[in-house]
């Protein structure tokens, strides 16, 4: 039996456990990640949508341009477009900005976002590899590809591992200190940890059908699109773009009533959705048949054992945020375990994953169920005579296609879900009292309020804030005359690493509205005044989660 040891093992190598490998690592942690695919192998083709938050991470991870590069030509319109059918008729189009033109775009309601990093479209066959090769590269991370985890066991000074090299089926064992599930919606580390998902088990019948078609592209009579619903009394459903050349990615949504998979006819749905005759052809690459839910685990813990993304909860892909929000559970988690393994954070510092992130997802879930919902009502909805020549049927497609970007504007530029969270029930962070903004899926305000993400600006020497902060905690100082050593000494004394940025932007003073405000290292606002607060080693030990009631 071959035997391994680590600080962290990581369980499962998609997009959620690379990117807290990769994390982890970055803050000197030693990491180890078990995955049952091949060395790079590209999972299904699932997620299109990496968020802003997402690609806020992957700036700091140094593997944003390597995916900005991937994907989808640069000159490949990102749009999403509502039509009768792929080569019907337009009824409206909500633009967004290809990628060359993604950080220089002006206009329009996606390109207004407050952060260094947009959003950016690519399906997850490119985003994981990419991923997995800067993974591989780093320092600090170790991946066993064609490894499967089967069990654990944990005490209190660790947990102990089994599992087997799938090639050679040699058993292995790994010792670690903590073991964290990222292995995806049907996890055994879930079932394991004794969690239960709950909420809602069918909210939406997929077929999904990945296929080849070269001529497609050709046959459309309007722009390309990177997403192109189609909308006729027939078949609704929706096209992605995968390669921008010949893969397509056509979701056809089954009706409530459509409970058997089998009873739709796969072929002719995609011809009702693409709007081809018999002579057309395609070449079925792979096909899944998925049920979009709402689930989310009871607990995210058990001791040593965590999880993290669709092992911890499962949603209809409204909005592009499922994969995104297991990334922000990551990000949540990755620096609490590196605070707690490098000594400076007490053991309540872990409390905080479930208390934090759990809230959230359960907030996210229900947008994308509610959203989900309102775009099943407007299939059903779709007027007989959407498809009519003449003037009758002009104005149902106007009216339609205005109905279609109002309501789908908001999951496809979601600012909200972005960066509208905060976390209101955190034992790590110090409340003033002042209550966060509320935020919608689209909606949201930039806020210093405890808990609200730290907001976003560019410095006057035209940085980012967020390439200018800290790796850990960062003090960022409206105003230099303000003495902070009595701060500085007390996270010297607990060891708790403090950065100091003098913010010198003039958009500083109207969103900070504070002489100092304290950043996490996950970007969260942890504390702010106008002076260092008279007890400054009772905040550094709330931070840390050291106090006594931690
Ligand atoms: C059709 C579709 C469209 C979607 N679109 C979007 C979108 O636009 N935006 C978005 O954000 N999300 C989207 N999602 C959701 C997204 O794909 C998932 O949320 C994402 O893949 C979850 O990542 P993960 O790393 O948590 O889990 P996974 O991607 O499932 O990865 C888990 C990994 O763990 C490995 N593993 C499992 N068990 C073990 C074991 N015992 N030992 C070792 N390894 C193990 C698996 O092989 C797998 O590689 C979509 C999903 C679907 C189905």
């Amino acid at each position: 039996m071959q035997s391994l040891q680590a600080q962290v093992l990581v369980v499962g190598a998609g997009p959620v456990g690379l990117t807290l490998a990769m994390d982890l690592a970055q803050r000197g942690i030693d990491v180890l990640v078990a995955e049952i695919r091949h060395r790079g192998e590209p999972p299904n083709v699932k997620s299109n949508h990496v968020s802003a938050r997402s690609m806020e991470i992957f700036r700091r991870l140094g593997v944003a341009t390597a995916l900005r590069d991937a994907g989808l030509p640069a000159d490949y319109p990102n749009d999403v477009a509502y039509r009768t059918t792929f080569t019907g008729t337009e009824l409206s189009r909500i633009p967004i900005p290809a990628r060359k033109d993604r950080y220089t775009a002006r206009g329009g309601p996606d390109t207004w976002w407050p952060t260094p990093e947009p959003p950016h479209r690519i399906n997850q066959i490119y985003l994981e590899p990419v991923l997995f090769a800067h993974a591989e590269q780093q320092h600090g991370v170790r991946i066993l590809s064609r490894t499967r985890i089967d069990s654990f066991t944990q005490d209190v000074d660790g947990v102990r591992a089994t599992g087997v090299d799938l090639d050679s089926g040699e058993a292995l064992q790994i010792r670690c200190d903590y073991l964290i599930g990222c292995d995806g919606g049907r996890s055994a580390v879930r079932k394991q940890i004794g969690a239960k998902l709950s909420g809602m088990d069918v909210v939406g019948r997929v077929q999904s059908t990945y296929f080849r078609a070269p001529s497609l592209l050709g046959l459309a009579r309007h722009p390309p699109a990177w997403a192109t619903f189609s909308l006729n009394p027939r078949r609704c459903g929706n096209v992605y773009a995968i390669d921008g050349r010949e893969t397509w990615l056509l979701h056809n949504y089954l009706l409530p009533e459509e409970t058997d998979f089998d009873s739709v006819d796969r072929d002719w749905a995609l011809r009702e959705i693409l709007g081809v005759g018999p002579d057309f052809r395609y070449e079925i690459i792979s096909k899944e048949d998925w049920i979009g839910r709402r689930l989310v685990a009871d607990r995210f813990r058990d001791r040593r054992v965590f999880i993290c993304g669709d092992a911890s909860h499962l949603w209809i892909p409204m909005a592009g945020y499922g994969m995104n929000a297991g990334i922000a559970d990551a990000m949540n988690l990755s620096w609490l375990l590196a605070a707690r393994l490098k000594g400076w954070a007490g053991e309540g510092a872990l409390a905080a994953y479930e208390a934090e992130r759990q809230p959230i997802t359960e907030q996210v879930s229900r947008f994308a169920m509610n959203h989900a919902l309102a775009l099943q009502k407007q299939r059903e909805g779709v007027p007989e005579g959407i498809e009519a020549p003449g003037p009758a049927g002009d104005e149902q497609r106007a009216k339609a296609g205005r109905a279609l970007y109002e309501l789908n504007v908001r999951q496809y530029c979601c600012g909200g879900l972005n960066f509208g969270y905060f976390y209101d029930q955190s034992p790590l962070i110090a409340y003033d009292g002042e209550p966060q903004p509320g935020y919608t899926m689209d909606q949201f305000t930039p806020s210093t309020v405890p808990g609200c993400r730290t907001p976003h600006l560019w410095l006057d020497d035209g940085r980012s804030l967020y390439d200018a902060m800290g790796p850990d905690y960062t003090l960022l100082r409206l105003d230099p005359a303000v003495d902070i050593r009595a701060l500085e000494e007390a996270a010297l004394e607990r060891g708790v690493p403090l950065a100091v940025l003098d913010l010198n932007s003039a958009a500083a003073p109207d969103l900070y509205r504070h002489s100092l405000v304290l950043s996490r290292p996950d970007q969260h606002v942890a504390w702010r005044g106008n002076v260092v607060p008279p007890d400054p080693l009772a905040l550094i030990d709330l931070i840390r989660g050291a106090r006594p009631n931690q």
